[in-house]
């Protein structure tokens, strides 16, 4: 089959990461993947971009979210308010969109994992600023694994990836092999499995990175020919990107069981051994992407779970 008729459209974010990538499916009905942030500067370059293809935002129809993170569902209510376009969401993930719940909203979890009182009340005095990042959508559809997108000519299938979070779905169009990632494939980065709370264990929190290996070897087995991911440019090679994935995460898991000790740190003293000098969201990141990897280690028994004075403890199984 013929390649999708995909406009790949960077749109600038105020995070670390960078722009955005917004896809542009020039087929009816128009649909576009993910949004950018709910920020002035994200509308602006996307109205530019639409305006470059002889497109506009009032002529959307549909929009597709990757998952609830605010560089790729942010602007989507501010979007629909210009087009009426229908949102489509997994059904993993609608509930974060509806409530415009943070993905920092951890109480219990970051306190166990040894996160200090100061870097708390960082987060919190952050509050407001995210809470604007965060809006809330109403009325966006939730997408299944397996339900088809149409469009005249293709279709896309929609597949549940979970591991960046716990509802990422990305978009399979098998004829051509085409896969539209989100943040599941990433071309500069290896993806990190977010700190989530669980639906299913209050005060308790996701499993991301178990969930993400899962995630890798499902599309380990799949004819992967392009991949457009959510930042950066397409990835031509996947099978070769997945495996420097699996690479990476053998030598990080390695890298943490070699600093666990007999007498057991929290989740944040590993992750501020292992970067040092970190800002704030970035601390979040390290010990997020620690306590991921310490739930693998724990499951191939290389690492030990103690509770010790209302933490939670790390060390070499004696
Ligand atoms: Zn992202």
């Amino acid at each position: 089959m013929d390649p999708l008729p995909v406009v790949r459209m960077p749109i600038p974010t105020p995070f670390a990461v960078g722009d955005v990538n917004v896809y542009v499916l020039r087929a009816e009905p128009l649909t576009i993947i993910d949004t950018g942030t709910a920020t002035i500067d994200a509308e602006n370059a996307l109205k530019l971009a639409f305006a470059r293809e002889g497109l506009f935002l009032e002529a959307l129809r549909r929009i597709v979210v990757t998952h609830a993170h605010p560089d790729h569902y942010g602007l989507a209510p501010r979007l629909v308010e210009l087009s009426g376009a229908e949102v489509l969401v997994g059904e993993g993930e609608i509930e974060k969109v509806r409530s415009g719940a943070m993905w920092w909203e951890l109480g219990r979890v970051l306190v166990e994992a040894g996160m200090p009182y100061e870097v708390l009340m960082e987060m919190a005095a952050r509050a407001p600023e995210a809470r604007r990042m965060h809006p809330r959508l109403e009325g966006a559809g939730a997408l299944a694994e397996g339900d088809r997108i149409e469009f005249e000519g293709f279709s896309l299938e929609v597949g549940m990836f979970p591991g960046h979070t716990g509802g990422h779905i990305c978009l399979y169009e098998s004829g051509s092999g085409t896969l539209f990632a989100g943040d599941t494939l990433l071309p500069a980065i290896t993806p990190n499995p977010i700190l989530e709370p669980d639906p299913e264990a209050p005060g308790g929190r996701r499993r991301s990175l178990v969930q993400y290996l899962e995630s890798l070897a499902r599309l380990e087995a799949m004819d992967l020919q392009i991949v457009y991911p959510g930042h950066g440019e397409p990835i031509s090679d996947p099978p070769a990107l997945l495996r420097s994935y699996r690479r990476h995460h053998v030598r990080r898991a390695d890298r943490i069981a070699s600093m666990l000790d007999a007498g057991g740190k929290t989740a944040f003293q590993i992750a501020t051994q292992m970067y040092p000098d970190r800002g704030l969201a970035d601390r979040f990141l390290a010990v997020s992407e620690t306590l991921a990897h310490l739930d693998v280690l724990i499951d191939a028994g290389r690492a030990q779970a103690v509770p010790s004075g209302g933490v939670i403890l790390f060390r070499r199984p004696g």
